[in-house]
């Protein structure tokens, strides 16, 4: 193991007062508002951009961090689809439902983007070097050390060489790949969210007309999986399809694409989108994607985005939660730093509570939307529209919503909790009669 016999860290030796540990979402956002608080900032990137990425419905809380980092210019350029709602469709199609952002007044700009991440993030990357960030790509984090005085790192180089760098603070923003929780066995799968996605592009996919036609269109199945559709361009539009792991579809030895394919020709409304559409490039597979983390940080780092934990997509939240503890993180660095100091106990628990704070806000959603019961409500939401306006404000990303629209939530959630344990009891105790009566023998035993 590097640095096993090396002398500690001396403050005045740093070359960059923060290295960064990938350049997605989460590691831009920290790196701009870091060099704009006029830190130095060396970022490591393994990849070399542009580089395809998974994940491209943002949130209307997005404009207000757009906004908080200076980055209103460089999204506008981008020229991305607009999205102004989501449309929830069930597998028959006999059951549709559709949020508008502008629904709630709590919504302060109802509007948000699809982006194809591979441009996006290669914008805010260069956005971050505009700013003053130095970056490296083809540089691989490969060991670090922390100690009283700083962190060292080292990375492999584009070139296979080892590179070794000493700076005060390490942020890991390393993705799912999770740098730091790999090497410190920080992360905590979500058993209850053990889920698989299966994804691809296509080109020429059915789009709606008028102001649904940027919706993100969610089709969910019977086996409360759930398909999205995510128009990218005129022509280009993500589609991915989601199964809880145990019902999972896919068949011993048929690849991501087939499954894809078959799994959409057996659904009526997925057949429709589809019609004649052409996939483009590979499909690809991710699974069991919740997890938590056991700390999101020490004295000389903090865990970002998905490096630090990770919410099942369905409502959008990956790149808002990434841009939130970017900014986040660079607030606390930057005021040890200023403080000349490391992360005390205050930072660190603010940072932490944070995180943790938005991911439990997020996950009531989530955890909800594997059941029929909050399914059946959210497509029959148009009847109660002070409910509706509330599951606008959340779904739209406002993780601090007004004491009014918490109370709505928290009735929603008390509601759905009553009606799951209900319809338990209710088959325990049919059960419990069947046993009572007999149970029916199968053909063939008697
Ligand atoms: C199936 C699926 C669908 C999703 N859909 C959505 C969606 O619609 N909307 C949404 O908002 N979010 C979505 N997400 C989530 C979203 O993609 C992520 O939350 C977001 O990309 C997190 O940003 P990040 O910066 O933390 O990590 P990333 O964007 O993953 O960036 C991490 C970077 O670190 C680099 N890296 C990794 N290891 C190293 C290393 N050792 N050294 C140097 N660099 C390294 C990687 O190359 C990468 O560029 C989805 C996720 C999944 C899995």
């Amino acid at each position: 193991m590097l640095f096993e016999h090396s002398p500690p860290v001396n403050h005045n030796s740093w070359e960059y007062d923060v290295a960064i540990v990938g350049g997605g979402p989460a590691g831009s956002a920290a790196a701009t508002a870091l060099s704009r608080a006029g830190k130095s900032v060396l970022i490591l990137e393994r990849d070399r951009f542009p580089r395809f990425h998974v994940g491209e419905s943002l949130l209307p809380m997005s404009n207000v961090l757009f906004r908080e980092l200076g980055l209103e210019s460089v999204i506008e350029a981008g020229n991305y689809q607009e999205k102004h709602g989501a449309s929830f469709i069930s597998e028959c199609g006999e059951k549709r439902y559709r949020i508008d952002f502008s629904f709630s007044d709590e919504v302060e700009e109802p509007v948000a983007r699809h982006v194809t991440r591979s441009e996006f993030d290669e914008r805010l990357l260069r956005n971050a070097e505009k700013c003053g960030a130095q970056v490296v790509e083809g540089a691989r984090a490969k060991e670090f050390q922390s100690d009283e005085n700083g962190v060292r790192v080292e990375y492999v180089d584009a070139d296979g060489e080892a590179v070794e760098v000493k700076c005060g603070f390490l942020l890991d923003a390393s993705g799912r790949y999770g740098f730091l929780s790999r090497r410190m066995g920080l992360r905590v799968p979500d058993q209850e969210l053990k889920m698989v996605a299966l994804f691809a592009q296509f080109d020429g996919v059915t789009r709606e007309q008028g102001v649904t036609r940027g919706d993100i269109r969610i089709v969910t199945r019977e086996d409360l999986g759930w398909w999205w559709i995510i128009p990218l361009s005129d022509n280009r539009t993500s589609v991915g399809l989601v199964l809880p792991k145990g019902a999972d579809a896919r068949r011993k030895g048929e690849s991501a694409e087939e499954t894809l394919l078959r799994c959409a020709t057996e659904s009526p409304v997925m057949r429709e989108i589809l019609g004649a559409a052409e996939l483009v490039g590979e499909a690809r597979v991710e699974a069991d994607f919740s997890y938590g983390t056991r700390s999101y940080g020490g004295e000389r780092f903090l865990l970002l985005g998905d490096a630090g934990s990770f919410l099942d997509p369905v409502f959008s939240t990956g790149v808002e939660l990434a841009l939130q503890s970017g900014l986040e993180a660079a607030r606390e660095v930057t005021e040890a730093l200023e403080q000349e100091r490391k992360l005390n106990r205050r930072s660190l628990k603010r940072f932490e509570g944070l995180q943790r704070r938005r991911y439990a806000f997020y996950r009531r959603f989530v955890t909800n939307f594997y059941k029929p019961f909050f399914r059946d409500m959210l497509f029959g939401a148009a009847e109660w529209p002070r409910i509706t306006r509330a599951m606008v404000v959340a779904l739209a990303g406002y993780d601090r919503p007004k004491l009014r629209t918490r109370l709505l939530l928290w009735w929603v959630f008390f509601t759905v909790g009553l009606r799951a344990r209900q319809s338990r009891g209710s088959a325990l105790t049919s059960a419990g009669t069947a046993d009572r009566m007999g149970s029916p023998v199968p053909d063939g035993t008697h």
